[in-house]
């Protein structure tokens, strides 16, 4: 029996199939390399506690702060009415020490001044209004504000930066013409809904840690296997 011709038609949708499934196992991976949050807590409170110990730092020594910590202050009030010297004391292995600690007392007090203890209102305000207001708070950079939005107020969006664009690219997601905006209708495309948000910040972690604008680390890169340049620079040193 003659094999019916293959389409067009039947090959992007086979294209489609196979990248999406590279794009779940790339953030799987992602996410046992930078190893979330959310699987600690989705309290956004002390999402943002985790985040500030987490900054210039591994995840081992953040994790071990961050247990120390809220195992003694786990709400604004008690971390706001403490001792900077017993802060500082409990959060040393996240290093940085007593800039972290003055950041986090600082935090607690604002938390509870401005939100009666609880950020939940902050964060049920429209995305755009609710990065910017968390941006304004003393120490609080991008990574932190997508951090709490995505896993203390449940968004599941994918806005494109620059790290997600460039990567985009170099995994082959988005032709490399492509402008900000077919980049973002690619990348929800091949994303499972439910995993936006965590694709948001997984993929900026990596292009902060590996996939750099310059000189990129391929070699160490935990995905390289799953991305064109890593398979054709592997393929090259082998020659
Ligand atoms: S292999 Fe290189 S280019 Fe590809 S994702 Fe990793 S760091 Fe980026």
């Amino acid at each position: 029996m003659a094999l019916k011709p293959v389409t067009n038609r039947a090959r992007a949708v086979d294209d489609l199939k196979c990248k999406r499934r590279r794009m779940v196992a790339i953030l799987n991976r992602l996410g046992a390399e930078f190893e979330l949050w959310r699987r600690y807590t989705n309290d956004p409170f002390l999402l943002l506690v985790g985040t500030v110990l987490s900054q210039n730092t591994n995840w081992r020594n953040t994790r071990a702060a961050y247990n120390r910590l809220i195992a003694k202050f786990r709400t604004p009030e008690q971390l706001a009415r403490s001792e900077i010297r017993e802060i500082q004391k409990l959060i040393k292995p996240a290093g940085l020490y007593r800039v972290k600690s003055k950041r986090l007392k600082e935090l607690a007090r604002i938390v509870l001044e401005r939100y009666h203890g609880n950020l939940s209102t902050l964060l049920r305000k429209p995305p755009e209004e609710a990065r910017q207001e968390l941006l304004s708070l003393p120490g609080i950079g991008y990574k932190t504000a997508d951090v709490l939005l995505v896993f203390g107020a449940g968004r599941d969006v994918l806005p494109i930066d620059t790290h997600i664009f460039r990567i985009s690219k170099r995994l082959g997601f988005a032709s490399p013409k492509a402008n900000y905006e077919e980049v973002r209708s690619k990348l929800e495309e091949l994303t499972p809904s439910g995993r936006r948000g965590e694709a948001h910040v997984l993929l900026i972690q990596h292009g902060r840690r590996y996939c750099f604008a310059r000189n990129p680390l391929c070699d160490e890169c935990p995905i390289n296997d799953l991305c064109p340049i890593g398979i054709r620079r592997a393929k090259h040193a082998q020659l």
